[in-house]
């Protein structure tokens, strides 16, 4: 298990969330993920003038991490600009449970303050790989 605590984890999220392009929404989040390795991958949500071309922090973290050759992860925090916890929407939920059941998401408040739930948690009853297999 990396040695990152969930509040480093969670400051990480908190300075990516600045970098946020989110002209449309107005809406800043940041996400920081951690892999079984120690390294950490942030995102933040890039949206577009054409609307679903976005991207919500937590998949651009993913898609970095997964670009970088690493697919084990075993948390991320998820930070926006709210005053109320924010969680993962369901395609994000479904992103993570390609690559993980037993992600720890760690849901924050604007000011840091945040709650852990498991993936499991978030999305239950998942499809994930495995139902692929015969
Ligand atoms: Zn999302």
């Amino acid at each position: 298990m990396p040695n990152v605590t969930p509040e480093q984890l969670m400051q990480k999220a908190m300075e990516v969330r600045a970098k946020a392009h989110c002209p449309y929404s107005k809406f800043h989040v940041g996400a920081a993920l951690l892999t079984e390795s120690g390294e950490i991958f942030t995102g933040c949500n890039v949206e577009n003038a054409s609307y679903p071309c976005g991207i919500c922090a937590e998949r651009t973290a993913i898609t970095k991490a997964v670009s970088e050759g690493h697919q084990k992860f075993v948390a991320i925090a998820v930070i926006s600009d709210a005053e109320d916890v924010v969680t993962p929407c369901g395609i994000c939920r479904q992103t993570m449970r390609e690559f993980s059941k037993d992600l720890k998401v760690y849901c924050a408040k604007r000011d840091g303050s945040y709650e852990t739930h498991t993936l499991a948690e978030l999305l239950p009853h998942s499809f994930g790989p495995e139902n692929l297999k015969s």
